[in-house]
């Protein structure tokens, strides 16, 4: 019993997403189908989304999905910055490959690009990543390209208004001072910067 209640509330976990796209229009995956991990280390991805106002995806894996969360700033490797995170709907884990451009009149119209993807690791040897979430804390190690070592998600504000908080944490992988954003705007996929990705779905 506990089994079926699981399964079913995991198809509704992509129901906003869904109910927020028009599939016939935008070029983003439907992610119909709940995938099923296919590595032993659950993949985090971020994409860099200029949707008039430019901000980054910050997504994990957990339970089948992508959790998500806006991020105006983006991430920072210096421990003092203390990004702000606007958690979003969940999406299909195939939306960690996708690349592209909404058109105009859909939901987030505008570029996106895979800025950085890779594995992850929860760094709470007696809490699930979504036990953390639940409980507005999780501390995880990122194996990117670009964003390496550990990083903490803070709840800050709960309800209508939910916000987190998005921040190095302080080790060896910790850089102060430095602007990873600025210095690596491209995309980990294809190289591809946000002009190059927009201009070739144009089909210039
Ligand atoms: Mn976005």
């Amino acid at each position: 019993m506990p089994r079926k209640r699981r399964s079913t509330k995991r198809e509704d976990a992509l129901e906003p997403y869904r109910r927020r796209r028009d599939f016939r229009r935008t070029p983003e995956p439907r992610g119909t189908k709940r995938a099923r991990a296919s590595r032993k280390r659950p993949r985090f991805v971020v994409q860099k989304h200029d949707a008039g106002r430019l901000h980054y995806d910050f997504r994990l894996e957990v339970g089948g999905v992508l959790r998500s969360w806006a991020v105006p700033k983006g991430p920072s490797p210096d421990p003092a910055e203390r990004r702000l995170a606007l958690p979003t709907e969940d999406h299909p884990l195939a939306y960690a490959d996708f690349e592209g451009v909404i058109p105009e009149g859909e939901y987030g119209a505008g570029t996106v690009l895979v800025w950085d993807a890779g594995t992850y690791r929860n760094l709470d040897g007696g809490r699930s990543v979504a036990e953390g979430l639940k409980d507005g804390h999780v501390e995880f190690v990122l194996e990117g390209s670009k964003l390496k070592g550990g990083w903490a998600l803070t709840r800050i504000a709960a309800g209508k208004d939910e916000r987190w908080l998005l921040v190095k944490m302080d080790d060896d992988f910790a850089s102060p001072g430095s602007d990873v954003l600025r210095a690596r705007p491209e995309s980990v996929l294809t190289g591809r910067t946000l002009a190059e990705v927009a201009r070739e779905a144009r089909g210039d």
